[in-house]
């Protein structure tokens, strides 16, 4: 493995550029599992499949204050290692791509951002100041980078403006949500004035991991459980329950969301979601099944998940058009997540969808390679 930030590892390279939130395994099934019905599907010699990424962080001197929240998540070594090569828009980032094959990135602030922030002024006048700071980021590169919008929730019409001015007046792609914002989830219906602008703007919200307000029981005594290791994807996945059982995509059936770490785990359970709902001892109407939400209205990310078996899992659940490549930069290492998909075990038809296609129709982001 090749993060030259975890102190674990001593087979560092150091012309990669990453953040090891945790130790890695030895060795991935991904890299050496090619198998012969993916190369008869491939054309021999043929280049390199391009790729879009979709959850590559970026963080600002002026917003430190707010990330300072993730430092229980992750070693405090790692953290301070993190912000150097978070705040750089330029060659540092830039190389990471092109040394492994990643034509555009769609950038978000390093969470939680300004969804803490108790002044919800202060919050709508940070997430102002730091989309500003993005797109004049990617104005310098806008064959390279995208942006998602950072957004105060604490005001919801707020938020919407902010998005449309995102999309409209930036060029951003969607935005990005770090999970629930001072104990409100997204499935609030204070909320709908957003999703209709979502909605208008016909623009994906990449629903990203965030710590839940409280500290739940089940993690006492268990600070490796908190974070990345395993609490993120209970609360990014509950999130996602809340949204579907709360009929929000029966009022709003275009609205997309993203979920990234091959769909923190619910490409499992679509099938027992939709078998026990009928017999909850509770009064949840939903037009359709939770599976078919999962399928239309979910979108996932390989993100922080190089796994052959996740990824036959979700693209045989939820479908391949709902499967998209992305690395988690610069808390992954991009090297093995760009090597793992060139080589997981796929025809060229998934390949492609996976890595670019359906990232370039959903976004509209057009790929100077093609
Ligand atoms: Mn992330």
């Amino acid at each position: 493995m090749t993060s030259i930030l975890d102190p674990l590892n001593r087979n560092s390279a150091p012309s990669d550029q990453t953040v090891a939130a945790g130790g890695m395994p030895p060795a991935l099934p991904g890299i050496s599992s090619t198998t012969e019905q993916s190369r008869e599907n491939e054309t021999p010699g043929s280049a390199r499949i391009p790729k879009i990424a979709l959850e590559e962080h970026f963080m600002l001197t002026d917003m430190l204050g707010y990330f300072k929240d993730t430092k229980v998540n992750i070693k405090a070594e790692l953290y301070d290692k993190a912000i150097p090569i978070l705040t750089d828009f330029g060659d540092r980032r830039l190389s990471t791509m092109d040394q492994n094959g990643i034509d555009f990135s769609v950038l978000s602030l390093s969470g939680p951002g300004v969804q803490v922030e108790k002044d919800a002024k202060v919050a709508v006048r940070m997430a102002k100041f730091c989309n500003d700071a993005l797109a004049l980021e990617v104005s310098k590169r806008p064959n390279r980078y995208g942006g998602f919008a950072h957004l105060a929730m604490q005001d919801p019409e707020g938020a919407a403006d902010e998005l449309e001015r995102c999309v409209r007046e930036l060029g951003f792609k969607g935005a990005l949500i770090n999970g629930q914002t001072l104990g409100v989830y997204l499935d609030d219906r204070r909320y709908d004035v957003f999703w209709e602008r979502v909605v208008d703007l016909t623009v994906p919200i990449y629903l990203h991991p965030g710590n839940p307000i409280d500290h739940p029981a089940m993690y006492a005594d268990h600070p490796e459980m908190w974070g990345p290791t395993y609490s993120w994807a209970v609360e990014t996945c509950a999130h996602a329950m809340r949204l579907i059982f709360s009929g929000l995509f029966d009022r709003f059936p275009t609205a997309k969301i993203i979920l990234g770490h091959m769909g923190e785990t619910l490409p499992i359970q679509l099938w027992r979601l939709d078998s026990r709902l009928p017999i909850s001892n509770q009064n949840c109407k939903l037009l359709l099944n939770p599976s078919d939400y999962l399928k239309n209205n979910v979108l996932i990310t390989t993100s922080g998940v190089c796994s052959d078996s996740a990824l036959r899992c979700a693209i045989d659940s939820m479908g391949v058009n709902n499967v998209m490549f992305s690395v988690d930069y610069p808390f992954e290492d991009t090297r093995t997540a760009a090597s793992w998909i060139d080589a997981a075990p796929l025809t060229l038809e998934e390949r492609q969808k996976i890595c670019y296609l359906t990232a370039s129709t959903l976004m509209n982001i057009k790929l100077n390679t093609l």
